[in-house]
């Protein structure tokens, strides 16, 4: 049974002073039962860079794990606004987002890039969240699994079948990111689907099986337990609705079938 992941992007919001009374808020509401929660679910909030030492100290002997929004595949460099992974590892980073769609429309990252990036992510013993996810256009065009497909044997072009356990794919239609128009269940589950079953070609059945698949895109409280009633959705990346304690609190506590 895969431990479903809620992740909360921040993108670029909330300075670390921010951050730290968000996640003091969150922590009230959920470390009571953290331990209950653990059965079955795990949290996670990334920060933006600068955010992310303070952030550090106030998930202190949480379970919250702390992640990141990107990282650069190389050690160290000529790389001027990039981080790498001794950077993140320091803090006590865990998980690292990469690909997410607003890096790759607004920034200019690659598929490629991308695909390095997972890699030294996991290289460097943190585990990958690899996003894909296709524009409205796309969508519209009936390319979504055209998409979506190319851009996962790109991000995962890298990676071993040993890393791979580990390592998180989050579907995000762009369409849906930021939007209030949510993919339903039933249009993500079928994306979700295909992607297992690629997963199942490259890396064979039981690590095909451990990875979790996000679905990310205007997620919210009122939607959250049906996306997650659906075999092939491990969790939800959060970006709007992470930003209120109570609102991701309370996506966190989504129902989940027993397993
Ligand atoms: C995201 O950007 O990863 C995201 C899912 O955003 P939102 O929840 O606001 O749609």
């Amino acid at each position: 049974m895969r431990r479903k992941l809620f992740a909360a992007n921040w993108k670029m919001n909330l300075t670390p002073s921010e951050g730290r009374s968000l996640l003091a808020a969150l922590r009230a509401h959920l470390d009571p039962d953290a331990a209950t929660l653990a059965r079955d679910r795990e949290v996670l909030v990334a920060p933006a860079f600068l955010a992310i030492p303070a952030a550090a100290q106030a998930l202190a002997g949480s379970a919250i794990a702390l992640g990141a929004q990107n990282m650069h595949f190389e050690a160290k460099g000529a790389f001027t606004g990039e981080v790498s992974a001794a950077m993140l590892r320091y803090f006590g980073v865990s998980h690292v987002i990469v690909g997410h769609s607003e890096r790759r429309h607004l920034f200019g990252e690659s598929d490629e890039s991308v695909g390095r990036r997972a890699a030294a992510v996991a290289a460097a013993r943190m585990t990958p969240i690899v996003c894909v996810g296709e524009t409205a256009a796309q969508h519209d065009a009936g390319h979504t699994l055209e998409v979506v497909l190319r851009q996962l044997q790109h991000g995962l072009a890298l990676i071993a079948p040993e890393q791979a356990t580990t390592a998180v794919i989050a579907y995000e239609p762009v369409w849906a990111i930021g939007t209030g128009r949510t993919a339903t269940p039933e249009q993500a589950q079928s994306v979700h689907g295909a992607i297992r079953s690629v997963l199942d070609d490259r890396f064979g059945n039981p690590v095909a099986a451990a990875i979790r698949i996000l679905y990310g895109g205007s997620v919210t409280e009122e939607n959250v337990d049906s996306l997650m009633a659906k075999p092939d959705i491990d969790g939800a990346l959060v970006g709007g609705a992470s930003l209120k304690a109570d609102s991701f609190a309370r996506i966190v506590r989504a129902k989940l079938q027993q397993g």
